[in-house]
């Protein structure tokens, strides 16, 4: 496979994306829809915790760290819903408000960034990590799930840098939890869901204050056409 998948990681892509099609093909209001996506990152853990021990005990990621949470985060709709479902169920209405403006910041400068030729990323941190921990743990995006380091100064050195300058993956955990990222992506997008690439910080606030993005997704309709990502760094 040209991911370059084992035959196991493989095996697991296609297991998850048909898996999760198929639930997917029996849900048809939002919130059945969103259902189904919270149960699909489930997975994630699954994959973890079917990882080899070596693997396991390699991962130098620890609470409070945050350093990764620096870059920007590329994400799907139904991350960004999955997060602001989680925000809106979990926060208390002055920390919405508080995550909402800090979101209209980010908004204001991606946007304004976005059409500048020479702008680059400015590695500022997600608007959702508080105190060095992320304040939406349980709702992450799905490549905030599936990411590990074996090396904090690795990562220090990749931030600093501004590009992947020390490899920190740990490949037998790389594999699995690629494979269960790329697998659902896939799933939603056979469904007919929303599959452009968003900036999180942006979409996010988009969802958070207009009701109409997520019936937008769920007629399988652009959900943040004001968020697209028109260019990579
Ligand atoms: S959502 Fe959470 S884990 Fe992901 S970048 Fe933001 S703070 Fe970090």
């Amino acid at each position: 496979m040209a991911r370059g998948f084992s035959p196991q990681e493989e095996a697991l892509y296609y297991r998850t994306a048909e898996a999760v099609l198929e639930k997917l093909a029996e849900a048809h209001e939002a919130p059945a829809i969103l259902a189904v996506v919270r149960e699909a990152f489930e997975r994630f853990e699954q994959a973890y915790q079917s990882a080899p021990a070596a693997a396991r005990a390699a991962v130098a990621c620890r609470a409070g760290c945050g350093t990764c949470c620096h870059n920007d985060v590329a994400v799907q709709a139904h991350e960004v819903f999955i997060a602001a479902e989680f925000i809106q169920r979990t926060f208390s209405p002055e920390d919405l408000d508080a995550v909402i403006a800090r979101a209209a910041t980010h908004r204001a400068a991606y946007l304004a960034g976005r059409s500048d030729p020479a702008w680059k990323s400015p590695r500022t941190p997600c608007v959702l990590l508080r105190e060095g921990s992320c304040s939406i743990y349980e709702g992450r995006p799905e490549i905030c799930r599936a990411y590990h380091s074996n090396s904090l100064d690795g990562c220090i050195a990749n931030l600093a840098a501004g590009y992947e300058k020390v490899d920190v993956n740990i490949r037998a955990l790389r594999g699995r939890m690629f494979a269960v990222m790329l697998a659902i992506d896939q799933a939603v997008e056979s469904a007919g869901f929303d599959d452009h690439a968003y900036d999180f910080g942006t979409a996010l606030h988009e969802a958070l204050t207009n009701s109409l993005c997520v019936v937008r997704w769920s007629r399988r309709e652009p959900a943040f056409p004001e968020s697209f990502r028109e260019r990579e760094d």
